[in-house]
């Protein structure tokens, strides 16, 4: 089996802000912290962008702490979604389209937002149904080990040993976490990171978009 671990925010979707403005009312709603802040979220995880939130606002980045704040920020999100103008992203129903229908390949995610964060994200896209397994961002706050994550999932998953197995992703940071666990990475230049930035993180394979993933379809294909 291969096994293909994608990435959810700027690769196979955009919310239309409806994440951040998710976890601006969290803040807001439990903590009380009314700014309109500005946090980097691209390839992160949703506990470790909580756990630099509170510690800009002197909160305690304790797990009581933590737990308020995620189910106010998947209230949010569950609000936020319909009102937002997001899309999913070009190529992305085609290619889950081709990669399902092929008996060796297993599609699952690895991704900073938590579990429910995630569900409600690609239930909202119409996305969900492809992905059996996953690594989220509700334990870690490092990316490499919700990777490590993701891969035990993919083992749990599987009846038969995988051969190959791919990280497909939008940042820096994904082909990082792919190249901790031993995996391969797509990089796809789709969300806030330019094809020249992907490319000097020396992904196995980078595409503007995934429109053009013939390139990827034939090397998945290949390879032995
Ligand atoms: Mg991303």
């Amino acid at each position: 089996m291969i096994v293909l671990l994608f990435d959810i925010d700027g690769t196979l979707l955009l919310t239309g802000g409806a994440g951040l403005a998710s976890l601006r009312g969290a803040m807001r709603d439990e903590f009380g912290v009314s700014d309109p802040f500005q946090v980097e979220l691209s390839g992160r995880t949703d506990r470790g962008i909580a756990a630099e939130l509170f510690a800009r606002h002197a909160i305690e980045n304790c797990e009581p702490n933590w737990q308020r704040f995620r189910d106010a920020y998947l209230r949010q999100l569950a609000l936020e979604l319909p009102l937002r103008q997001g899309s999913v992203l070009p190529g992305v129903l085609s290619l889950l389209g081709t990669l399902s229908a092929r008996p060796d390949v297993a599609l699952g995610l690895l991704t900073g937002n938590v579990r429910r964060g995630a569900a409600l994200k690609l239930e909202h896209y119409r996305l969900h149904s492809y992905f059996a397994f996953g690594g989220y961002g509700d334990d870690h706050s490092h990316r490499d080990l919700v990777a490590a994550s993701a891969l035990y999932a993919a083992r749990q998953h599987l009846n038969s040993p995988h051969r190959d197995v791919w990280v497909i992703g939008d940042t820096p940071l994904d082909i990082r976490c792919a190249r901790a666990i031993g995996a391969r990475s797509l990089a796809v230049a789709t969300g806030s990171h330019p094809q020249d930035e992907l490319q000097a993180c020396e992904p196995d394979l980078l595409l503007p978009t995934l429109e053009s993933a013939d390139d990827f379809l034939h090397r998945i294909h290949t390879i032995p």
